[in-house]
């Protein structure tokens, strides 16, 4: 009988606890025991009562609840060999020999390298006499799987990640609100929301809201930000609109790859000199609200039907199956190959980092194109 954990890490995300539930389900749909890792790689390291035996009606009701019910914790232990050596120990232990992880690029990342080191950490503990060799025979494979929990829709090679849809609908509600009181006084507002790397979040809050601006990291105004900001909310003010928005993620930049803060941008907007606006203008900051709260319809959906394609995969794979984690593409939910998308998802934000935009922007199109 296969033993089939479920592991949530990194950033939680709402729609995590979909995924468990459905991998806890499925998993024993299909005539499999299923387990839940509580607290990432952190409970993996630790083993005991933090790797736990599911049953069907432990996962009742986590359609509606927000955040990962299981935990979820960064874990300094999993970076260094040592850390996933009693990893190994503990899934051995525990009789586990699939692990499908729902977590952001640095989550998947760890999951592929203790994968690609599976036999070699095996051997090890066998060498070192902590497990014998009749213990860990039966567990040659390990099978991994991947599903992307972030709020940010961060990974390259999946149109959404679990998470995304609800923050955006979080952003959305919470600039409707600031709207309010924006076009009762005629002020502006600044809105910082979440994206270090991707700017997906702030674009599409900018469509949905309507903003008047939106700043992103990866593809920076070609000309000064001051002038083209300017420019577009002194026409808008001219048609007669009464509110100001502008949306800037965490990352974003300028052209010549400089932060650009929201306090620079609310000091132009208020700037009373000649030529300047003088809005009555304020900042706000989102902040954690916007991986609160419940999962919307859409991340309930994508982790169900992502949580059972996982077991699937899971259940298909054979020692030569390489890695994959779990997209949505078109609206399809397919398996694709976990470290291309990953490296991509690195070579994104590298390129951010050395603010080479061009590349940024020719790699976010590839990706799109693909
Ligand atoms: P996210 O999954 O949201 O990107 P992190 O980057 O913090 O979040 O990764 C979550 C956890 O995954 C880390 O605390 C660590 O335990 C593990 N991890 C991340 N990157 C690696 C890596 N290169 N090698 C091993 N483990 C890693």
């Amino acid at each position: 009988k296969k033993k089939i954990a479920v592991m949530t890490s990194g950033g939680d995300s709402p729609g995590m606890n979909a995924v468990v539930r459905a991998v806890v389900r499925m998993a024993i749909h299909m005539g499999c025991d299923a387990f839940a890792v509580y607290e990432g790689y952190e409970g993996l390291v630790c083993g005991g009562d933090y790797i736990k035996r599911m049953e069907w009606h432990e996962v009742r009701g986590w359609l509606s609840e927000g955040g990962t019910l299981i935990g979820t914790a960064r874990c300094m232990a999993f970076y260094e060999r040592p850390g996933r050596l009693t990893a190994a120990k503990n899934m051995v232990l525990h009789g586990i020999d699939a692990l499908i992880i729902c977590g952001g690029d640095g989550s998947l990342t760890g999951a592929d390298r203790f994968r690609s080191e599976w036999p070699s950490l095996l051997d090890e503990l066998v060498s070192k006499g902590e497990l014998s060799a009749h213990q860990v025979a039966p567990f040659k494979n390990l099978n991994i799987v991947g599903i992307v929990g972030s709020i940010d829709n961060d990974l390259s090679g999946t149109d959404a990640t679990v998470g995304c849809y609800s923050a955006l609908s979080r952003i959305c509600e919470m600039v409707d609100y600031i709207e309010a009181t924006a076009s009762s006084h005629s002020r502006a507002f600044v809105i910082e929301v979440m994206g270090r790397h991707c700017g997906w979040l702030a674009l599409l809050a900018g469509v949905a809201t309507g903003a008047d601006f939106v700043f992103i990291p990866e593809r920076p105004q070609d000309h000064d930000w001051r002038a083209d900001m300017s420019v577009v909310v002194k026409r808008h003010r001219k048609m007669g609109k009464r509110k100001t928005i502008v949306i800037v993620a965490e990352g974003a930049r300028d052209k010549n790859g400089d932060k650009i803060s929201p306090e620079e941008i609310k000091d132009l907007l208020a700037d009373k000199g000649e030529g300047g606006l003088g809005l009555d203008t304020r900042i706000t900051t989102l902040g954690h609200v916007q991986r609160g709260g419940t999962a919307v319809a859409y991340d309930r959906m994508l982790g169900t039907l992502q949580g059972v394609e996982a077991v699937k995969a899971v259940l298909e794979a054979t020692p030569e199956t390489e890695t994959c984690f779990i997209a949505i593409n078109e609206n399809k939910i397919v398996r694709k190959p976990l470290m291309k998308a990953v490296q991509e998802t690195k070579d994104v934000a590298a390129a951010v980092d050395a603010k080479d935009f061009e590349r940024a922007m020719s790699l976010r199109d590839a990706e799109f194109a693909d």
